[in-house]
């Protein structure tokens, strides 16, 4: 082809786009049939039918491994079964278990005070009065039994212990209570930390500043979180690892090799215990020794001190570790055309109690999508690829079942895998959040215009207020928003559930959907069917709008003649994080001049000047230019596939050369050696902290951070290796495209 000629295609295209909705990724003849598939796929989720099937997980506490939540996996079996899926299995991994026995807490110095460690209930909520609900305790805790003295350490950060040790207090073998939110890390983190300082246990609370009566009213009356309610969790420390602890890299099939506990990096070596904020006032209150400062203050009304070594506490926690079986249900609609090429599907099944939010909001949506597949395959629109659904179990743990299930199939999944969608929380209010690899953010993106939100507006209309909203309020969030001002999609992308398997160890593009809101409950029995019924979406409708949005952008990623994704986005991210790397730690990129001296390179000017040139120096200006590179290889792309799509049916060898390649990028971002220290974390782009927050670059960040400059030009090559292969590929692609 031309080139004059593939540039009127391409305004063909452009003028075809406005007047006929071309989809990214569809030719002209193929959008119209699209845009008929989607049409029949969003007429069927309805929002009674959600509700019937959020009762339904709600009903009673289904935590990992209980015998409630291996029957809801048998019920979405059958379910699938009825809908219309296929090859629907259920999968067995026995993984390390960790259920409480006993938790016991008692002050025995200066007062007597026996906490409660339940939640009480709540009237007119009936599911609170179930006998099912369990006592406080988290999940992966030591047994053990102590009195030692107790110490308000804030946040549980690790410059919260260093101000202490500043006021001479030392927490060795002492007893450390610190709320979850001020500001947000992991509760594995805070564990962990306790435990490198030495402390003999951690009781973790929730302070009412942070999700309960200073934020707004509690349930029954508000959304926010009641005097009683206690966020359980696991406190695994799944950002060294994540998955059964005994089977690190590998899947926990029955009969699996197994490592002793002792050496499992995951396994956290400290008792642990989460407090609603009714057992922690006491605590707090007869805390004496130095008042804490005044951002270690909350809200429950009187100063807070730090402790010393008159207030005594006995905590006992009776763990049981059995082996126990995990469940995952698999099922399937194969593809029509292209049935080894696959799009994943998942959602958590596993809650701490009822999981009305998180995570039956979820699987509820979940079910009403299989539902809309199922009718459309019996109606004749079977998906040209194929569509897996997974339900994970145990993600609450450690993400246990999809880390699992992701281990067992990765060399499979590396060679078939187009991309992972995962629902965890569906919905908690009215704003949606999506997330999404950089070079899926734009079909995202396009994908919520055909989408209406509750609100009247187009979801992409209420996502970008959401958006603009967030990136006001920047600084104030405990999560700060990732977005990049290209696009909506928010593409820093952390850990914290399911996807992290696909992305960090398997290099497939993900993409994560929800709907936010105030939501003080999380992980307590009040996140149940009545808190969804009166605060998170009484009308079911954003329920109904998650199946919608889900299943339209699979069978986008499903049907589509050429995938849509957007390299040349990629691109433009990955220098945003180049740039967000030296700007957060005063580097200075440098730029060859001459060939033999260096200067700070021009393209980041307004950068440049604002440095602090005596830090740390690193030569990044070949990860630039080859981002460059990359970023030029991806316009083309784009440029010649939106010709190709624009002049009708595509030969299928060079839609297959085209697919694979393509599909080949996320895989290409993978270092078998995995970041440094954590060698299961492949992907060096994209990583998490060990709080769970994103991390980008996570190799060459942390190299930086800790002024290590071997590792930073070591990781800094093997980033400039990726992107090489990675523009040479897109080069190939775009070649055997215009040779045709
Ligand atoms: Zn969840």
């Amino acid at each position: 082809m031309t080139l004059s000629r593939s540039i009127a295609l391409a305004l063909l295209s452009l003028s075809f786009t406005a007047a006929n909705a071309q989809i990214q990724g569809f030719t002209p003849a193929s959008s119209t049939h699209e845009a008929e598939v989607e049409k029949k796929f969003k007429s069927i989720p309805s929002p009674e039918e959600e509700r019937r099937q959020h009762r339904i997980f709600t009903q009673e506490p289904h935590i990992a491994g209980s015998k409630r939540n291996n029957e809801l996996a048998e019920y979405i079996r059958d379910e699938w079964k009825k809908q219309g899926l296929e090859d629907v299995v259920i999968r067995r991994y026995d993984v390390y278990g960790t259920n409480p026995k006993s938790t016991f807490l008692e002050m025995t110095a200066p007062t007597h005070y026996q906490a409660l460690l339940r939640e009480t209930p709540i009237p007119g909520d009936d599911d609170s009065k179930n006998p099912a609900i369990t006592s406080a305790w988290l999940g992966m805790s030591i047994s053990g039994e102590v009195t030692a003295p107790l110490v308000y350490a804030h946040s549980g950060n690790p410059e919260d212990y260093d101000l202490l040790r500043k006021n001479g207090i030392s927490v060795k073998g002492k007893v450390v209570l610190v709320r979850y939110s001020n500001p947000y890390s992991y509760r594995g983190f805070k564990a962990l930390t306790a435990q490198r300082e030495g402390a003999a246990a951690i009781l973790i609370y929730s302070d009412p500043q942070e999700d309960g009566y200073k934020k707004g009213k509690v349930d029954p009356d508000g959304p926010w979180g009641p005097e009683y309610h206690i966020q359980r969790g696991a406190i695994t420390y799944d950002f060294m690892v994540p998955g059964d602890p005994l089977t690190p890299g590998w899947a926990s099939v029955p009969g699996a090799k197994r490592i002793p506990i002792e050496d499992a990096v995951s396994a956290p070596k400290i008792m642990a215990l989460p407090l609603s904020w009714h057992d922690a006032k006491p605590l707090l209150e007869n805390l004496g020794g130095p008042a804490a400062p005044a951002d270690w203050q909350g809200g429950l009304g009187f100063e807070y001190h730090f402790g010393g070594e008159q207030e005594k506490v006995h905590l006992k926690i009776e763990m049981d570790n059995g082996t126990q079986p995990y469940y995952v249900v698999e099922g399937r609609i194969r593809g029509s055309e292209l049935p080894d090429e696959w799009i994943v599907l998942g959602n958590h099944r596993d809650a701490w109690v009822f999981g009305g939010v998180d995570p039956s909001s979820g699987t509820a949506s979940m079910m009403e999508l299989t539902r809309a597949l199922g009718q459309l395959k019996q109606q004749g629109m079977r998906p040209r690829r194929t569509i897996i659904v997974c339900s994970w179990d145990g993600e609450e743990v450690g993400l246990t079942g999809s880390t699992e299930w992701g281990e067992q199939f990765a060399d499979e999944l590396r060679s078939k895998a187009v991309a992972y969608i995962n629902v965890d929380e569906a919905t908690s209010g009215p704003e949606f959040h999506g997330q999404a690899v950089a070079s899926l953010a734009p079909m995202l993106e396009e994908t919520t215009r055909t989408l209406d939100d509750p609100s009247g507006k187009s979801l992409y209309d209420a996502w970008k207020a959401t958006v603009a909203k967030e990136r006001e309020n920047k600084s104030s969030g405990p999560f700060n928003s990732g977005a990049s001002n290209s696009t909506l999609a928010d593409t820093r992308i952390g850990s914290g559930s399911d996807h992290t398997v696909f992305l960090n160890f398997v290099g497939m593009p993900v993409i994560g959907l929800g709907f936010e809101g105030d939501y003080g409950v999380y992980h307590s029995a009040y996140d149940d069917f009545y808190w969804m019924n009166h605060f998170g979406d009484p009308g079911y409708r954003y329920h109904t709008v998650m199946s919608q949005l889900w299943g339209v952008t699979a069978l986008r990623l499903a049907n589509a003649d050429l995938l849509p994704f957007d390299f040349a986005m990629y691109a433009s991210n990955i220098r945003q994080f180049v740039n967000d790397l030296a700007s957060n730690n005063k580097l200075v990129i440098l730029r060859e001049v001459d060939g033999s001296r260096s200067e700070p390179a021009t393209q980041s000017k307004d950068l440049v000047s604002r440095l602090d040139l005596t830090d740390v120096i690193l030569d990044l200006i070949s990860v630039m230019k080859t981002t460059d590179a990359f970023e030029a290889a991806g316009k083309k792309l784009n440029y010649s596939v939106e010709a190709k799509l624009a002049s009708g049916p595509i030969d299928p060898k060079l839609a297959a050369t085209l697919n694979h390649g393509m599909m080949q990028v996320e895989r290409n971002w993978l270092n078998p050696d995995g970041i440094p220290g954590r060698p299961w974390f492949k992907h060096i782009l994209y990583g998490a902290r060990f709080t769970y927050a994103h991390l980008e670059l996570p190799g060459l960040t942390e190299a930086v951070e800790a002024k290590d400059s071997p590792t930073a030009k070591q990781q800094a090559e093997i980033l400039q290796r990726a992107l090489e292969k990675n523009t040479k590929l897109l080069r190939d692609l775009n070649e055997s495209l215009n040779s045709k």
